[in-house]
């Protein structure tokens, strides 16, 4: 049986775990989790990361930090996990459900301005995939009616969005520009716009959450971390990191006690999780490449077979680059799905679906204001994933690519 998924580990983490345990630091924001936390900003650019225990809690403190209070409304897509509303939902924001482009799974940001109202505080855009949503439109949205940014980069971790590269200089006005220093972050989003540069997916919003759940790029069993783009966020939010309590401030000699002054709760994970997480990020790029190579065996295997109609392939916007987190088909119906998941399960390969939009979920759907949102209903009965991880060989992709060329070569409807 090929499973859908296995979590790779490099060889590492029980090396580095023994190292925390010995030196007698296990409880969090020790060495590793110092470590991690100064690679990712180095690394992507984010002003200030904080491990977590979930990207579920790096969202959670993204709401306490975004001053939800009840009825403020948070502009989510439907066709995305749980956790990105429910963060928010604890919080007491009313979630205004969005639509996905037709041909991508990401929020529709065309569709986005006639969601706004005076209560809108924050939008969440998920990056599905590891795809950039529409940045540029986004922010500009974000800064015309001062509403703030949180990103759902869960699934994005070493992906980008990138601008166009630049038209000719008229009169060296572009060279100017860059030795300048235009290309420095501003505090405001796109420093690097019309450059033809790039800035990392969860570097972009005011805050951004990641993961690093079995299932995802990069792991730690359970796992996330909140990024911080936005300075004005970065005192409270170790605050809140750290059970209300200003604790951080006072191990690094900054105030002499320490004691309850805000919210919070315990979102820091123990050194534990961090050593592991060190031996995954020392191996990223490995593991990068890897799953880029599967991905692009099954994009070439499968293209005739999309060229012919069968399903669609994913689509990538301009804008954006893949890191390879999944790879998935969008089926002509639900009917054809099951029995596409059927038939490959019987020939030993494990594919998954996901996704109920959540304004058709048991828990929200009678705070949904009943509006139709087609192309996340699509989604929902047509995209299927199929397995993708480090350890996947080459040879067990060409035969699911055969087993989903049998699938539909055979008259399978008038099998069934
Ligand atoms: C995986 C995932 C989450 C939740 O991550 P956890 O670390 O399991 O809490 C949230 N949003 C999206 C889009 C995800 O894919």
């Amino acid at each position: 049986m090929i499973p859908f998924n296995k979590p790779y580990l490099t060889g590492k983490e029980t090396y580095y775990i023994e190292q925390a345990v010995k030196t007698g630091k296990i409880s969090g924001n020790g060495m590793f989790t110092q470590k991690c936390q100064q690679f990712f900003e180095q690394h992507y650019g984010f002003k200030k990361c904080l491990l977590t225990t979930s990207c579920t809690d790096a969202l959670e403190m993204a709401a306490i930090l975004c001053n939800i209070n009840s009825g403020d409304e948070v502009i989510i897509p439907s066709y995305t996990f749980v956790s990105t509303a429910l963060a928010f939902v604890r919080q007491g924001a009313k979630i205004v459900f969005a639509d996905s482009m037709s041909n991508h799974p990401n929020i529709d940001a065309e569709k986005i301005e006639a969601l706004i109202t005076s209560r809108t505080k924050v939008i969440v855009p998920v990056h599905y995939a590891g795809v950039a949503c529409d940045m540029d439109k986004i922010m500009q949205l974000a800064d015309k009616y001062n509403l703030l940014v949180v990103e759902d980069a869960a699934q994005a971790v070493d992906s980008y969005y990138t601008y166009p590269a630049p038209q000719p200089p008229k009169g060296g006005a572009l060279a100017h520009f860059i030795s300048s220093g235009a290309t420095k972050l501003s505090s405001q989003h796109s420093p690097f716009r019309g450059l033809g540069g790039k800035e990392s997916l969860g570097s972009i919003g005011h805050l951004s959450a990641f993961s690093f759940h079995e299932t995802k790029n990069i792991i730690s069993g359970e796992g996330g971390m909140l990024a911080i783009n936005d300075e004005r966020f970065i005192y409270r939010a170790e605050i809140i990191w750290e059970k209300g309590t200003n604790r951080a401030e006072f191990f690094r000699g900054e105030v002499n006690k320490y004691g309850w002054v805000d919210i919070g709760s315990s979102f820091l994970p123990s050194e534990i999780i961090a050593a592991f997480l060190w031996a995954q990020i020392e191996n990223l790029d490995n593991i990068q490449q890897r799953r880029k190579k599967l991905w692009e065996l099954y994009y070439a295997g499968l293209k005739p077979l999309a060229d012919t109609n069968c399903f669609s392939l994913p689509n990538f916007p301009e804008y954006a680059t893949n890191n390879a987190h999944m790879f998935y088909l969008i089926c002509n119906s639900l009917n054809e799905r099951t029995n596409l998941i059927d038939y490959l399960r019987k020939h030993d390969v494990l594919s998954v679906f996901h996704y109920i939009s959540l304004h058709s979920s048991p828990y929200y759907k009678i705070n949904h204001d009943g509006r139709i949102l087609q192309n996340c209903d699509k989604f929902t009965d047509c995209l299927v994933r199929l397995p993708l991880f480090y350890e996947l060989k080459e040879a067990e992709i060409f035969e699911i690519i055969k087993i989903i060329s049998n699938f539909f070569s055979l008259d399978h409807k008038k099998m069934e």
